[in-house]
């Protein structure tokens, strides 16, 4: 154990100064309602042979293991109590098999990152709507990335893991091998039996003109918008996402305070058949008659919020 342990990039609990080990506990954590759960330690993994040393080593002292990628999950599941904690922030893996059309990726890779990624080769993920979301995390719960109704969950994408087994091994998983866990990292989210170092995506061709049009109301009018977009999803275009949540615009000229939004996002490859697509939704409820249109942008090469900045849109009417 002693040397597993010098090989390790380790903070104990009991070891250092409270600072670290707190940091190492929760500082990755996206909920800053922090959980009052104390793992044994945490192990900061940058390669895949600290993953193996590190679940090796729990089985050493007989306790669980738990693991982190991108941080986002709410609950904050990857902190539990008297846990080896396995990390995997510092680990970056990417890279794109051209012939099979397939990227491969370390677990934290966000969906930034890929996204940036593969912004140059055509081809795009149907990743999660937030950028900084580990696209690990949002795999093995199924993921309900780009336009989900129309084209899937994101986990259908996954061709094959690499994944440390609860012995310490690391296997190849697809649906030939290790058939068992292949299935399980298809929707097991913290349920999975392994620590995943890899998975293994299909990639899709990307679209050259993607454009939005985004309805803003108050929220006061929930019950009309739900209704209006509840009624027009089921036979509406099938490259267009409708989503609709509630939000505090920023700077809206029209509206201030809660309001409802519809966003419909739609993924074309001429802005004939883009525009074409958002003028076919159905007229919106009015609540007065009062429609202001601003910002149009005519360049979307990148189907996400690459960069933190705002999502590609195209038209934003507020209805007052
Ligand atoms: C702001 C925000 C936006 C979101 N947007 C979306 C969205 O658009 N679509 C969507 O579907 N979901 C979305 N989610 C939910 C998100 O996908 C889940 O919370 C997901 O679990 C986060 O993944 P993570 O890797 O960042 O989280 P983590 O907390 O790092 O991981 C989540 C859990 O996955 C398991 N896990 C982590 N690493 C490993 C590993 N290497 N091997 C095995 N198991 C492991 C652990 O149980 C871990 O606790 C969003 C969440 C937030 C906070």
């Amino acid at each position: 154990m002693g040397t597993l342990q010098n090989e390790l990039p380790i903070v104990w609990r009991h070891d250092v100064e409270n600072g670290i080990y707190e940091e190492a506990r929760v500082g990755r954590v996206f909920n800053h309602k922090r959980p009052k759960r104390y793992p044994r330690a945490v192990v900061q993994a940058s390669e895949e042979a600290h993953v193996i040393c590190a679940v090796r080593l729990a089985v050493e002292l007989g306790c669980r293991v738990s693991a982190r990628f991108g941080g986002h999950s709410w609950a904050a599941w990857s902190v539990r109590d008297d846990a080896i904690l396995i990390d995997l922030g510092n680990y970056h893996h990417i890279e794109f098999d051209e012939d099979k059309q397939i990227i491969i990726i370390s677990p934290s890779t966000t969906g930034k990152v890929l996204a940036d990624f593969l912004s140059t080769k055509s081809v795009m993920f149907y990743g999660g709507h937030c950028p900084d979301v580990g696209l690990g995390g949002f795999l093995l719960q199924g993921g309900m990335g780009w336009n989900c109704k129309n084209w899937g969950w994101a986990c259908e994408q996954i061709a094959a893991i690499d994944c440390v087994t609860a012995k310490g091994q690391l296997v190849h998983c697809d649906a030939t091998h290790h058939q068992d866990l292949y299935w399980a990292a298809r929707g097991a989210g913290p349920g999975f039996l392994g620590v995943v170092t890899k998975f293994y995506l299909n990639v899709s061709p990307s679209y050259s003109n993607i454009l939005s049009s985004t309805f803003i109301y108050p929220v006061s009018e929930y019950r009309k918008v739900l209704d209006w977009v509840v009624k027009i999803a089921p036979s509406f275009d099938e490259d267009t996402e409708i989503v609709s949540v509630a939000c505090i615009p920023a700077g809206a000229p029209a509206l201030s305070g809660s309001c409802i939004l519809a966003n419909f996002l739609t993924f074309k490859n001429s802005d004939e058949a883009a525009r074409t697509a958002l003028k076919s939704v159905p007229r919106a409820p009015e609540k007065q008659e009062a429609v202001e249109e601003v910002d149009e942008r005519e360049d979307f090469n990148k189907p996400t919020h690459t960069d933190g900045r705002e999502p590609p849109r195209s038209i934003i009417t507020y209805v007052v």
